[in-house]
């Protein structure tokens, strides 16, 4: 059985991802309404968040439910946010791909429980400014050990202390300067995790990513007066596209970085 599944074409794990991505997406809407709130993402069921209806299960089908309601809550016809549907395909996209570049693997499974968290993360942080320890702590345990998996030990607890350090002396400094939080510790716990899962090359490779993204938009903001240099800007959203860029492309990133700019020994 177990070789007929890893014998399969990659487009069809992938379209098997991309199914299991959309309910995945849909449990992942549970959990960025319910976890900022502390509330059980497991019980109550599903309800409408104008009418508290409970959803019947055949109203909640990933996408489908909402194109064949036409965004509208079947009880009391309040329009339901395209957020909810974006987050489904958003998920269940990630999911295939995930799917495709790893195939039959612990390595898929280990990324199809990390990809989901980036995604919950980014939402909530948004809506939010928060990263819930509920994600990050758990996260840090998952790294340790799904890093050691992938990297070994070592390598994953130099990247919990290296990624953890560093932000930890950022907060700590800006702290001492300003008498002001500037980076939360969610983001501190965020990157122990994120270190301790890929290592600590992958590592600094996501906060360079996460602060040159974060640093292009601010930049655009201000440009556009949609933003200006007091604003707050939540940082978890560019720290998860980094993590994201890694997983799928760090490896080959940085050997090329190595390659181009490191001199090679004689
Ligand atoms: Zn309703």
């Amino acid at each position: 059985m177990i070789e007929n599944i890893s014998n399969l074409p990659p487009w069809i794990f992938s379209l098997v991802g991309l199914v299991f991505g959309l309910a995945v997406g849909s449990f992942a809407n549970v959990c960025i309404a319910r976890l900022p709130k502390k509330q059980s993402v497991v019980s109550p069921p599903s309800h409408c968040p104008q009418c508290r209806t409970p959803i019947r299960a055949a109203d909640n089908i990933p996408l489908i439910s909402y194109l064949l309601l036409k965004g509208r809550c079947r009880q009391c016809g309040q329009n339901i946010s395209l957020i909810y549907p974006a987050i489904e395909l958003v998920t269940g996209l990630l999911m295939a791909a995930v799917f495709y570049r790893f195939g039959f693997s612990w390595v898929c499974l280990i990324f199809a429980i990390v990809v989901p968290a980036l995604v919950i993360i980014t939402v909530i942080d948004i809506e939010h400014q928060i990263i819930p320890d509920v994600i990050t702590l758990p996260g840090i345990a998952f790294g340790l050990a799904a890093g050691s998996y992938l990297n070994g030990w070592l390598d994953s607890v130099i990247g919990l202390a290296l990624g953890g350090g560093m932000f930890w002396l950022l907060a700590e400094g800006y702290f001492r300067l300003k008498g002001a939080m500037g980076m939360g510790g969610g983001d501190i716990k965020y990157i122990a995790a994120a270190g301790a899962l890929m290592g600590w090359v992958q590592v600094l490779f996501i906060i360079f990513i996460g602060a040159l993204a974060g640093g292009i938009f601010g930049g655009l903001g201000i440009a556009f007066k949609k933003l200006n240099f007091l604003s707050r800007i939540p940082f978890g959203p560019f720290l998860a596209l980094a993590t994201l860029i890694s997983i799928f492309f760090g490896g080959p990133i940085v050997d090329w970085y190595i390659n181009t700019f490191m001199p090679k020994p004689l």
